[in-house]
């Protein structure tokens, strides 16, 4: 079963204006402080939205079941949690440092050089994108994969994702997952909804990663419609294909949250490095940063080391 909303809300210019008072460049910035430390550190609390927005209605449909791998053929979480581990990559902004990115920051921020530089690495060693669909039904049935398989992943809808990023992995025939934060959509140096349209229609995977970036594991109530069912809604409406799935904002996840997520349709939800659920692996797949600071030589040993 997955909610389904009215989506007046988007159409109207007064809720439109609402919402984004909220929002200040501020919130990816402390996203990426929180993802890059440990998963209980993140104590800085964002625009506090959301339950002053209400849905026009709210429907309930039966939705299919999420992918075509029969409920019967679905591995026990300890099989699926001995298989090894692909290695998924995470990038955010993908750009030149200047003199105003911190240390820290340049672990989120990925100069366009060493990015061209980390996936001809990964083309010359053989290694193949994979996407959500392929992962979800190795881990579930052990369905076969690339031998060298690696999953790129994108988060917080950054421009340059777009403009820069894609049309590198294009030449190596690379396709990833664009985990959008649909609050930024159409802002200054974010995507537009025909950008993440033409992503989607071009072969990459669009996912989730909520509306502003909410720590999941605060989120009550009506705060899951408006983080998660309106996204959804809003980025099955942009693309035409469904949303199945998600990325933990600041990688942070509790057992709490993943009964609400496969209540609401997702196949597969994707943290960063900490240790995986064992009760429920396929929803606390692992990722790493990939730093500016990595050279194709860290990486690749990253990628050897962290996904076992
Ligand atoms: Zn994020």
């Amino acid at each position: 079963m997955k909610l389904t909303l009215g989506r007046t809300w988007l159409f109207n210019p007064y809720l439109q204006l609402s919402l984004f008072a909220f929002i200040s460049l501020s919130c990816s910035e402390t996203g990426r402080r929180a993802e890059n430390s440990t998963a209980e550190q993140q104590t800085v609390p964002i625009a506090k939205p959301v339950s002053e927005v209400k849905p026009a209605s709210v429907v309930i449909k039966p939705e299919p079941a999420p992918t075509n791998v029969p409920e019967a053929t679905i591995a026990n979480a300890a099989t699926i949690s001995a298989r090894k581990q692909v290695p998924v990559l995470c990038y955010h902004q993908i750009r030149n440092w200047t003199s105003r990115d911190s240390k820290s920051a340049k672990d989120y921020i990925m100069p366009e050089e060493t990015f061209r530089a980390q996936l001809k690495m990964l083309a010359d060693s053989g290694y193949q994108t994979i996407l959500p669909d392929q992962l979800y039904a190795y881990l579930a049935t052990g369905a076969p994969l690339p031998p060298k398989p690696v999953m790129l992943t994108f988060d917080d809808t950054a421009l340059d994702q777009y403009a820069v990023a894609a049309p590198e992995m294009e030449r190596y025939g690379f396709k990833g997952v664009f985990f959008i934060m649909t609050v930024s959509l159409g802002r200054p140096r974010y995507m537009t909804r025909a950008q993440v349209k033409e992503l989607a229609d071009a072969g990459h995977v669009i996912g989730s990663h909520t509306w502003d970036h909410q720590n999941v594991k605060k989120l009550k109530d009506q705060d899951w419609v408006t983080q998660i069912d309106k996204p959804t809604k809003q980025l099955e409406a942009i693309t035409g294909k469904p949303v199945k799935y998600f990325a933990y904002p600041f990688g942070l996840w509790n057992p709490a949250a993943i009964p609400e997520l496969k209540k609401r349709g997702f196949t597969a939800a994707f943290q960063l490095s900490t240790k995986r659920d064992p009760e429920e692996p396929l929803f606390t797949i692992r990722r790493t940063i990939a730093s500016g600071f990595w050279s194709p030589r860290i990486l690749h040993n990253s990628m050897v080391e962290r996904f076992k």
